[in-house]
């Protein structure tokens, strides 16, 4: 989600998460538009594609750096901001916080609500967000005794994530965004350029629930922190210059040579 990046677009906030870590096997491939049959080979050959596409995008595009941030309570702030815009609109957002001196939880929960909104405003849903951040800093405070504990930080990857998802306004991206990217703890993120580019590649329908297509990627790759990182990274470079909703422009991307790539789409490559 962060990402939502120095490169640019923000994901969708996702749909309410089924539990995470189902150990159902991969979806089937794409339904829709998708004439490419199931890769083969089992979860090994699901392992493969996967390896694939991140060495593929990380050699043409990485390596992305993210998050940006320069503490982990400015990463949780960018993760609850991030929602439904733009990252140049939260790093605006940001920008007025540390001109505000809000870049603590405690400093943010003794602000003036008014003052706390329209600093958020260019993020937009300035309201909500300003309570979601209120919640979030609430949470924080109460585990950390005052302030961020580290040791809330160093509480196993699915212990904070359950903790996270308990708090108002903190969905599954957003909750695995902080897990990974603030903890330093193995969780992947998905978000809609996920969900469209594992679709058209044939890995997944498209419509599974997001503790599904998480599930995707955590029971097939090991639960490498880099490599998580870097993987979400690369989706949202990739989605956001290449994969549009309408209009991809599979000739440019570097995985537009993918055999699982769905039939209609690699017209769009130059392979049809
Ligand atoms: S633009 Fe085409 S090749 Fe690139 S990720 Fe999207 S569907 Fe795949």
């Amino acid at each position: 989600m962060p990402g939502k990046s120095p490169a640019g677009a923000p994901g969708k906030a996702p749909a309410p998460a089924p539990s995470a870590g189902t150990g159902r096997p991969a979806a089937a491939p794409a339904s829709s538009g998708g004439s490419a049959a199931p890769p083969p080979g089992g979860a090994a050959g699901i392992r493969r594609r996967l390896m694939w596409i991140y060495r593929t995008l990380h050699a043409a595009l990485g390596p992305c750096g993210w998050w940006p941030g320069d503490s982990p309570f400015e990463v949780m702030t960018g993760a609850v901001l991030t929602q439904n815009t733009a990252w140049r609109n939260v790093e605006r957002a940001i920008a007025n916080l540390r001109a505000l001196g809000l870049m603590t939880p405690e400093a943010v929960l003794a602000a003036d609500r008014a003052g706390l909104e329209e600093a958020l405003r260019p993020s937009g849903y300035y309201t909500v967000k300003a309570r979601r951040l209120l919640a979030l800093c609430s949470f924080i405070t109460e585990h950390g005794r005052g302030g961020l504990d580290p040791e809330v930080l160093r509480l196993p990857a699915e212990e904070l994530r359950r903790r996270l998802l308990a708090v108002s306004g903190v969905g599954p991206e957003t909750a695995d965004s902080i897990v990974l990217y603030a903890a330093g703890r193995a969780s992947f993120v998905v978000d809609a350029y996920t969900r469209r580019i594992l679709s058209r590649h044939s890995l997944i329908s498209g419509d599974e629930p997001y503790g599904d297509i998480r599930e995707l990627f955590m029971g097939h790759l090991a639960p490498d922190v880099p490599l998580y990182n870097e993987y979400h990274a690369l989706i949202v470079v990739a989605g956001h210059r290449f994969c549009r909703p309408k209009g991809p422009r599979c000739g440019l991307c570097p995985i537009g040579s993918d055999p699982w790539l769905s039939g209609e789409l690699k017209a769009a490559a130059g392979r049809g």
